[in-house]
This record gives C-alpha cells, structure tokens and sequence, in this order.
C-alpha cells in the first residue's frame, strides 16, 4: 500500500505533471505510483545504561524493475515510512535519469545518533541489517550513506552481512572506506555532479561562471565539495548556511579555510572576515547561483518570490515544494532538479558496486572521467527533453525517468 503523507504526496505531484505530458497509461501508472515492498522492523539494542531500547527500522524497495534496489539508510529522529518511501521512489527516478541499472530504495532507522555511544550505534546498525538480511544483496538491494550514516557505519554493514553468508561480501554496499572496496572518488562524486551540472547550466544559460556569485545552504558532504569545486572553476561562493548560523562575505568566502575551519568547529558560524548569515537572507540574496544542499522543504510559497538567483542547484533531496517550483518556473528561473543535480552520488556508488564486483579498482582520474562523462549526457539529456516538451527541467527528468521505466515494465510484461 502506497503510503499518502506529505513528502510522498509532493513526488506523486511532480509525477503526475510528467505521467500526464506522457499520456502514460491508468496500468503502468498505478504500478509506477506504488512501493513494490515496504519492510518495518524493530530493532532491540542494549544501551550502555544495561536498558533495552527498542528502535524501528524501514527499508523501502520502491521499484526493481531497471535493476537492484539503491539507495541510502538515514539515521534520524524524524524518520517516517511515508519519508523513506518518497526517498525511495526518488532514488527510482534519478537511476532511470542517470542511465544506472539499478532501481530505487531507501532505509532508515528513527533514532538520535548524537545521544548515542559509538558502541550503541554499531550494535543499532548490526540488528537492522540482520533484520532486513533476506530482502538486500548485491543482486537484490545495495544500501548506501544518507543523513547520519557514514563510512564506519557502512563497514559494519558490509560486516554484518559478510559474517551471516560466511564469506567476504563488499558488493552489498557502497559508500564504504576505501580500503574496504570503497571507490576512489565517490566521497566527492554528489558535488562534483552539482560542480558539472552548474557548468553545463551556466554555458547554456550565457552565465560566465568565472564571474558569478553562489549562495550555499548546508556545508556538509554536498555542500562543502560543490562549493571548493565550483571555486576551483572561478565561481564566487559568497554565502553558506548550516544547522547553526551562517557566513557572508561579497568579496567570495576562501572554501579551503572555511573547510578547515567547519572541521575544527563543525560549524561555518564564526568563521573570520565574514557577516553573519540567516537562512531567510541567503535565500533572498543577490546571486547568480543558489544551491539548497542540506534539508528538504527549504524553498516553500514563504521564500521562492523572494528568490534572485538565475540557477538553482538542488544538491539536496526535495529541496523545493511542488508549489515553490510552479513559482520558480513563473519567474524564469532555471531549476535543476535533485533526481538529476545530485545524481552523481549514485553514479559514484554504481562505479563502487561495479568495481568490487569484478575485483578490479579504477584510479581516481578514471572515476573522475566516467563521472564526469555520465553526468554530462544526464544533463544534455534532461535539457534535451524540456526543450522538447516546452517544460521546466523537474518535469522533463521525470519524462525521461517514467518513460525509461515504463518502456521497460511492458517489455517485461505482467508475471501471474
Ligand atoms: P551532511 O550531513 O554531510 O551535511 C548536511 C549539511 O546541512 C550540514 O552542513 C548541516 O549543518 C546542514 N544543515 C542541517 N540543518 C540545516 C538547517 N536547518 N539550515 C541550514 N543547514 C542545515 O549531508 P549531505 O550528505 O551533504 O546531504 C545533504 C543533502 O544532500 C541531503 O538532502 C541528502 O539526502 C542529499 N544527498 C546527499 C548525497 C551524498 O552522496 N552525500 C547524495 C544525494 C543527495
């Protein structure tokens, strides 16, 4: 059953807009619209307080019809199957865009990891995985980082599986250390996917980027790679926001000493030579360049009027309500959607789960080149398809992503 709350309804809308323009047919859209297999699990660990807490767990396959199931496991408090279902049908979309064979999943766990000893949390990530054991695989479903997961939690995940099959198993996951089948280069791949997209958008649009100026909420994974490489192509990054405060300076903030700085002090806030900055401000500023790369819901009917900015990067997963896009479209300005902006993530990842299948490791330069490769013909694709059926970029990434899977649905035709 297809679960209707707010984050999962807002992908059904941008579906439908594109499901219409494609006449698609009331069959495959029923399919399309739906999670193919929805798991919950509950999760008893023992605190360090001796106490047993239990904690529930998801892992939503959206759709397998392209490939495994892919996507990321979120540790959060605020975790929800209708959150982890769209997340799941998103990651359905954007592999159809990237042209990845892989179909869409997610997972997360409702708890706070910054109250948890490190001890909690590997015992929290071993149960979730021997709960979901017999839904994942290599050739089944391959979890990845989200919010809250990282590396570490990701070597224990390849453990956990490895030691219940009884044999080395680095295919299950990706996004894990590089010493431990990890990928060089997938660490900064979801930036470097916004770095290109932002390229391709700015050459397009006449937009020198040599001389433009970007605003950047969130300084994390995505945001702080985006930032140092769209800096390295001249790109004026003159504003970051993150959880506690932000940093603005019209000269253009030095991203290497910002990255250094939110290292020591995990926050941008009180770095040097810079104002202070809201969210609400950095939203409305005079820039040529906006990327939301923290939360979801951050451009809403509240804030999109107020927006300058001539591209809008969506590093972030649903960044931009359905309404606050119809805004944006209004006024001109050209959005890259999240299933294509930040698509890199999940190119990096399918690089990862190639290469440990074959055992053979590429050097960073070749990942950095078929990254780059993949991420230029997403682009041009997507473009392609706007012009073509007069839409906004969100809409045509989806007719590119329906279609692929649709095509394929009925070629597979229906078992019974
Ligand atoms: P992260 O945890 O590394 O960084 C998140 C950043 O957002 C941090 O700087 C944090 O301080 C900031 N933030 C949190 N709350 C904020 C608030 N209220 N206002 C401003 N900033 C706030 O996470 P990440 O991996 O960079 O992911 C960011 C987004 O990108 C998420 O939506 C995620 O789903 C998406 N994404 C990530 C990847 C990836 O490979 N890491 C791939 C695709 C999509």
């Amino acid at each position: 059953m297809a679960v209707h709350g707010t984050i999962f309804s807002a992908m059904l809308q941008e579906f439908d807009g594109a499901a219409r323009i494609l006449n698609l047919e009331p069959g495959i859209w029923k399919i399309l619209t739906r999670p193919k297999r929805q798991i919950t699990v509950s999760c008893p660990v023992q605190m360090d307080s001796g106490e047993i807490e239990v904690f529930t767990g998801y892992r939503v396959q959206y759709n397998i019809t392209l490939g495994p199931a892919k996507g990321g496991i979120r540790f959060h408090p605020d975790v929800s199957l209708d959150e982890v279902t769209a997340l799941a049908a998103w990651m359905t979309w954007k592999c159809a865009v990237a042209h990845i064979p892989f179909g869409g999943g997610k997972g997360g766990v409702i708890c706070d990891p910054t109250r948890m000893s490190r001890r909690e949390l590997e015992a929290l990530t071993r149960r979730y995985v021997a709960e979901i054991i017999d839904s994942i695989g290599p050739d089944k479903d391959v979890p990845a980082p989200d919010v809250n997961t990282n590396e570490q939690i990701m070597a224990w995940i390849m453990d956990t599986y490895s030691m219940h099959v009884g044999r080395t198993e680095t295919a299950i996951v990706t996004g894990k250390p590089v010493i431990l089948g990890g990928s060089e280069g997938r660490r900064e791949a979801t930036g470097r996917g916004v770095m290109i997209c932002t390229r391709e958008a700015a050459t397009h649009l006449n937009l020198n980027l040599a001389q433009a100026t970007v605003a950047i909420q969130g300084f994390g994974n995505v945001g702080s790679v985006s930032a140092d490489l769209i800096q390295e192509l001249g790109g004026r990054i003159i504003a970051v926001t993150d959880w506690k405060g932000g940093v603005y300076n019209r000269a253009g903030l030095d991203v290497q000493q910002l990255i250094a700085w939110t290292a020591q002090h995990h926050t941008v806030d009180g770095f040097p030579g810079a104002e202070e900055l809201t969210n609400e401000e950095l939203y409305a500023l005079d820039v040529d360049i906006l990327i939301p790369a923290a939360l979801e819901n951050q451009i809403t009917t509240d804030n999109a009027a107020n927006i300058k900015a001539k591209i809008v990067v969506e590093g972030a997963n649903g960044p931009t309500t359905p309404e606050a896009n119809n805004i944006l479209h209004e006024r001109g300005v050209f959005v890259i959607p999240d299933i294509l902006a930040n698509s890199g993530g999940v190119t990096g990842s399918y690089f990862e789960w190639v290469q440990n299948r074959h055992g053979f490791y590429w050097t960073e330069t070749e990942v950095v080149s078929r990254l780059e490769a993949k991420m230029v013909e997403a682009f041009h694709a997507v473009l392609k398809t706007s012009l073509k059926y007069k839409t906004d970029l969100r809409t045509a990434a989806y007719i590119e992503a329906i279609d692929r899977v649709a095509t394929v649905t009925r070629m597979r035709g229906m078992y019974a």
